[in-house]
């Protein structure tokens, strides 16, 4: 992540005129009152860019051209311009070029008067910044930023400032952004469809997500509509939709509103990013919620399997199978392999042992003290960068002194900034190691004291005749992992060696 912004100067034609009524050098005094920006923000810069040249264009202002490739790349944190038609103006293709660039690398644009945060901003206030266009030309940038966001999307970028829940944006090697999932957010994403085909339905997803403490997308509680959303979101099926909030202009009670319905009928490209959920698993889900009842899930699609995604052979590593019988009661766990000398195990046997296994872990979770290591020496070597990091923010405000003065010339300005803006990087990089060192064993403390409640949560309402789903989501709120183990034949001899290991989630709750 750039940490350091980069000061652009321009002389618009205003200026020149005024310079040649005897007004000051313009670069000049824009550069004292932008210097001084930075300076009362403690805003390090890496460079100062003069348009030397005065074209409108960005065709005839080659410096301008090289900032904006640096904006791309993500190079600036952010860039400093007196006023945001510095940057571009008359031009609407111009325009929607810096806009394109800014927003899409997320680089900030200061002025004296506001900053702008194109990933905070909704699109119009980010669009009508400066307020330098008219409407004609704020329409034609809309119908051109539209085609490069449609193009983007048809090469299955992701153009959105934030990413969908279970997803981070990412920047792709080449050109723009994709996503990513992110754990434990996507687990949550899976077992919101997976309980939706087994038949539970919105407002109950909710409700159940609720109870069982899982932060919402808006740190908020569940709600019907934001799980309806979800389970209606192309991304997770590694899809790029086009345009699923279009504009649409509504004339209400003689007044012009524009509203983003939700186009459910959109064309979807194919997206260059992960699926979390897979494709025919997606597609079942929309064909079920556009009837208006609850879902009769088709047999081949529920889930059946109380342990699925949790249990593993100990032998030889595969993913168990259920395999399946007209009487529940005789179903079995077998392991897939050919050759593997795993035996398999009657389905409620196996579950049974899990119960009583997590049951056992709690008992002994109850029973240990964890001890408490000493962590002074890294408290210790907290501090002292923390009065080193306010050190050289001194000396970076003091370098502005030093220019302003005329003690530093404007190279050797630059120079003392990148120096002292790349110490405190690498104070900062430290400090933040040290965090999270520290906060890694707090939240391991805190996992080992949340754990306990966790696991006798799930145990008192697991209910062995609700249905598998949930019983599974349930399970692997508190399990990681379960390692089967049985090697013997014989189901009925004092021989059998069923046995299971199961690996805890202890792991800190966001
Ligand atoms: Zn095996």
């Amino acid at each position: 992540m750039p940490t350091d912004y980069a000061l652009y100067l321009r002389k618009s034609r205003a200026d020149l005129e005024a310079e040649a009524h005897g007004e000051g050098d313009t670069l000049a005094r824009h550069e004292h009152i932008l210097m001084e920006l930075a300076k009362s923000r403690a805003l390090p810069i890496g460079a100062i860019y003069r348009e030397i040249v005065s074209g409108e264009r960005i065709a005839n202002r080659p410096v301008m051209q090289q900032l904006l490739s640096e904006v791309e790349d993500g190079r600036w944190k952010g860039v400093l311009v007196t006023e945001t038609s510095r940057l571009a103006r008359g031009d609407t293709i111009d325009q929607g070029i810096v806009a394109q660039a800014f927003k899409f690398s997320g680089t900030l644009i200061v002025t004296p008067a506001k900053t702008y945060d194109p990933t905070q901003e909704a699109d119009e206030e980010w669009m009508e910044f400066g307020l330098f266009m008219s409407r004609q030309e704020y329409r034609m940038i809309r119908r051109r930023m539209n085609a490069g966001t449609k193009s983007a999307k048809k090469e299955g970028r992701y153009v959105g400032s934030r990413a969908p829940y279970g997803y981070e944006r990412c920047k792709l090697h080449g050109r723009g952004w994709s996503i990513r999932p992110i754990e434990p957010e996507s687990v949550v994403v899976k077992m919101i469809y997976e309980l939706f085909l087994s038949g539970k339905g919105a407002g109950e997803i909710a409700t159940y997500l609720n109870q069982i403490n899982i932060p919402s997308p808006t740190q908020r509680t569940w709600v019907r509509q934001t799980v309806g959303l979800i389970l209606q979101n192309p991304h997770y099926a590694g899809l790029i939709p086009d345009a699923v909030h279009p504009y649409k202009k509504v004339i209400k009670d003689g007044q012009l509103t524009v509203k983003r319905p939700l186009n459910k009928q959109c064309e979807l490209y194919e997206g260059v990013h992960e699926a979390i959920i897979p494709r025919e698993t997606w597609e079942e889900t929309q064909r079920l919620l556009t009837k208006n009842h609850k879902p009769r899930v088709p047999s081949a699609l529920q889930q059946h399997n109380p342990l699925a995604g949790l249990l593993y052979c100990d032998k030889c590593g595969q993913k168990m199978q259920r395999h399946p019988q007209t009487d529940r009661n005789f179903e079995k766990y077998y392991c897939p392999t050919v050759g593997c000398p795993t035996v398999s195990a009657p389905l409620s046997q196996v579950e049974a042992l899990v119960l009583q296994g997590l049951k056992e872990f709690l008992y002994n979770l109850e029973m240990q003290q964890p001890e408490q290591p000493d962590f002074t020496t890294e408290q210790n070597a907290l501090k002292n960068i923390d009065s080193r990091l306010v050190e050289q923010r001194k000396r970076l405000t003091k370098t502005f002194e030093l220019v302003e003065d005329g003690i530093y010339t404007r190279e050797a300005f630059l120079q003392r900034q990148s120096e002292i803006n790349a110490e405190i990087s690498r104070l900062q990089t430290a400090r933040e190691e040290l965090q999270r060192k520290l906060d890694a064993h707090a939240a391991e403390l805190s996992a080992r004291e949340n754990a306990a409640p966790q696991i006798q949560h799930v145990l008192d309402v697991y209910d062995r005749k609700s249905a598998p789903a949930e019983r599974s989501a349930l399970l692997k709120q508190v399990i990681d992992r379960i390692d089967y183990h049985k090697t013997t034949k014989q189901r009925w001899s004092a021989e059998n060696d069923l046995s299971v290991t199961i690996h805890p989630k202890i792991s800190a709750r966001k």
